[in-house]
């Protein structure tokens, strides 16, 4: 079969809810990826931060074969040998207290909505059903009826309601207007450290740690997701770590099976999590042994690698790189650790021209919200990677 052949395949038969570039890959190891003609690309998108230990890691496929090969699946109605030392080590790693499984990232954040409601009603003690969520605007938090009810993209949840009440939504980066939203009854704020999909939109300096302290004084649970941000993204295993704060409730999920599995798991710093009592939440494959396996190997990966310290120098190395193209049309280059974007002026008729003319030239990138180009490559790429990445991105967008 051609390429051809598999879009149109795909194109037929699917739901048409993605608009991929037509790529269609057949293989992966590290940063890079080929295509089924052979052709090979750097890996600029890395499954949305999903893969930050590079594709097709040897050491998380060990761990997956062989677990695969021993115990995969038993319900959290019995216990296995691989939960408790996935607890042990991601509470290590992040210094956290307490962990909940999941699968998907949106799992994760459902799981933080209803943890925070319990929690207001039973130890805040706020009155039955009146629990309000503080959140930003161009929030991604994912793709539930109830996250994208908060969503302010009118693609994510234009035609999908009606919505789950008890969300108030703030502009981003404003502290003033967290503190202003705050009622007797907000139990939490949920914010990401970098908004990702918004085009890594990175917030003034202080803003988390103003949050914090607002957050604390009116007794309100800060939640961070750091589905896309944490586990090494940003250059540090937290992006809270930017700001020396620690969050309530932080989500992670994506990189925490280095792309092999889903699994997410909401980390608790407060006892917040100890308002959950048996029965009232759970998953069947929330804690598998497969993934929380797979989990374990893809943290020591990050830790072994030095994978977040490399985030932070390759990032740095990336950015100066990106800086030094010339084009009138750029309204904006950012970023923070290897995640980073350039931002186009709307008169330059969007993004997507140029990831296609990207990925002729090898380098696989997506567009956000039509004017930004974000660059997110595994964290394992090298300096010498980015100067061959270099040379074709500064071709392509200087022209
Ligand atoms: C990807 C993402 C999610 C959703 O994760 P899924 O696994 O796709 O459900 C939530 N929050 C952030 C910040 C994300 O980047």
């Amino acid at each position: 079969m051609l390429t051809a052949d598999y879009i149109n395949l795909e194109d037929e038969l699917g739901a048409h809810n993605y608009k991929p570039l037509n790529v269609v890959l057949n293989k992966g190891a590290g940063i890079w990826v080929w295509d089924v003609e052979g052709k090979k690309y750097l890996d600029c998108l890395s499954a949305y931060s999903a893969v930050n230990q590079g594709h097709c890691h040897p050491e998380i496929l060990k761990t997956m074969q062989a677990q695969a090969a021993r115990l995969t699946l038993t319900s959290r109605a019995f216990r296995n040998d691989q939960l408790g030392l996935f607890y042990k080590e991601i509470c290590h790693l992040t210094n956290s207290h307490k962990v909940l499984p999941m699968n998907s990232g949106a799992e994760a954040v459902e799981t933080v909505i209803k943890t925070v409601r319990k929690w207001g009603y039973q130890v805040k003690g706020v009155p039955k059903d009146q629990a309000e969520i503080i959140v930003c605007a161009d929030n991604f938090h994912g793709r539930t009826i109830t996250i994208v009810g908060f969503s302010t993209d009118e693609n994510s949840r234009g035609g999908f309601g009606p919505f789950t009440p008890g969300f108030k939504i703030i502009p981003f980066g404003d502290a003033d207007a967290l503190e202003a939203a705050i009622s007797p009854n907000t139990v939490a704020f949920l914010v990401e450290p970098i908004q990702g999909e918004a085009g890594v939109i990175i917030p003034p300096p202080g803003y988390l740690k103003t949050a914090r302290e607002i957050c604390s004084r009116h007794n309100v649970v800060l939640v961070l997701d750091e589905i896309q941000t944490g586990l090494g993204r940003t250059g540090k295993m937290l992006a809270e770590e930017h700001e020396g704060i620690e969050a309530d409730l932080t989500l992670v999920g994506k990189a925490l099976s280095g792309g092999y599995y889903p699994v997410s798991a909401v980390l608790s710093n407060k006892e917040v999590m100890d308002v959950l009592q048996p029965g009232e939440h759970g998953s069947t494959f929330g804690g598998n042994p497969l993934a929380c396996a797979v989990a374990r190997t893809a943290l020591r990966v990050l830790d072994e690698e030095n994978l977040v310290e490399n985030a932070a120098r390759m990032g740095t190395y990336f950015l100066e790189g990106l800086r030094q193209i010339n084009n009138a049309q750029i309204k904006e280059i950012r970023g923070r650790g290897l995640m980073l974007a350039v931002e186009f002026d709307p008169a330059a008729g969007g993004a997507r021209q140029y990831c296609e003319q990207l990925q002729q030239a090898g380098i696989l990138c997506k567009e956000t919200h039509d004017h930004t180009i974000r660059f997110a490559p595994p964290l394992v790429i090298t300096r010498d990677d980015i100067d061959w990445a270099m040379e074709k991105i500064s071709a392509v967008l200087a022209g």
